[in-house]
């Protein structure tokens, strides 16, 4: 240390204090980054205060406790194949995700580590099917119902859902009816959530499969601006901004002499997606499998007046 140095130590003590002080709270800052379990808390909790808002508290923690049993599926099929992943994070109204830190090697990786959602998710719904049948509870009954409908939902084959990357490994043109149907769900029940997924399905089309145009994007913008202005829901009229600025990137890029792959991404590409056709077989029978079970169960439960309460 120089004089100066020591000078200035002495003349500016309190920015001294408060440099030391701003440490301790990025130390404390990164710590909590990094038990990540806490951020998981913290979300789970966050998400149970608005929930419980409109559900309810019980209804509420058990539709939390059902949105982690799902993901923590896909959590330990990650471990299992050593990929590094997070711990899920909850956001209110959207649902609970996790993220990779490391995309898997290839479409059957990913498939397995999609298929851990609804498979460990549906074991949730039938534990809350066992309580309901030991305990005569309405709100397990119920809990089960919601629990098969959302493992339902997101094999809708669309990727980012689960469905489309199980549909990742069977063949990527399922995508475009994952895609149709999320679209058409959406119209049907007046559900702007629905068309952003769908949306959010087209940029995974662009950028996983093959370019999606500027008409195409302009369509869609078309469509979502008519259906919020007959829906008056004047605030999703802002969501129309999305696929506007899709059109326009890609009308840019269009004019840049096209958006076609390089060589490198279509050979990386076919690696990545090429499962030999007895997997692709095994991967749509246990979609199909799995998918109309959900669809038998949700049936059943509703039959029985689960989604009254
Ligand atoms: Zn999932």
């Amino acid at each position: 240390m120089t004089a100066t140095d020591s000078a200035k130590k002495s003349h500016f003590g309190w920015a001294a204090t408060l440099g030391v002080l701003l440490g301790k709270a990025k130390a404390v800052a990164l710590t909590l980054l990094k038990m990540k379990g806490l951020v998981t808390l913290a979300s789970m909790f966050v998400t149970l205060l608005i929930y419980s808002s409109v559900l309810g508290w019980g209804a509420a923690a058990l539709f939390i406790a059902l949105l982690f049993v799902h993901e923590m599926g896909h959590v330990l099929v990650n471990q299992r194949q050593g990929i590094p992943a997070t711990l899920p994070l909850f956001i209110p109204f959207v649902g609970a995700l996790i993220s990779f830190k490391k995309f898997p090697r290839n479409a059957e990786q990913e498939a397995w580590s999609a298929l851990g959602g609804p498979v460990l998710g549906s074991l949730g719904a039938l534990a809350c099917l066992g309580i309901w049948a030991l305990s005569g509870s309405k709100l397990f009954l119920w809990g089960a119902a919601i629990g098969f409908w959302l493992n339902l939902f997101n094999m809708i084959p669309m990727s980012p859902l689960d469905g489309g990357r199980i549909a990742a490994a069977i063949s990527r043109q399922v995508w475009y009816a994952g895609l149709i149907g999320m679209a058409l769900l959406g119209l049907w029940h007046h559900e702007a959530f629905f068309l952003i997924l769908a949306c959010l399905g087209l940029t995974e089309i662009n950028s996983r499969l093959r370019p999606v145009s500027w008409h195409v994007w302009a369509g869609v913008a078309a469509i979502m601006f008519v259906a919020f202005l007959t829906w008056q829901a004047w605030l999703d009229l802002l969501l129309v901004l999305l696929p506007v600025l899709a059109a326009y990137l890609a009308w840019k890029s269009s004019r840049k002499g096209g958006q076609a792959p390089s060589e490198v991404q279509v050979r990386s590409d076919a690696v990545y997606f090429a499962v030999p056709p007895a997997k692709r077989a095994m991967f749509s029978a246990l979609y199909l499998g799995l998918a109309g079970a959900f669809i038998g169960a949700l049936w059943w439960v509703n039959s029985l007046g689960a989604f009254t309460r």
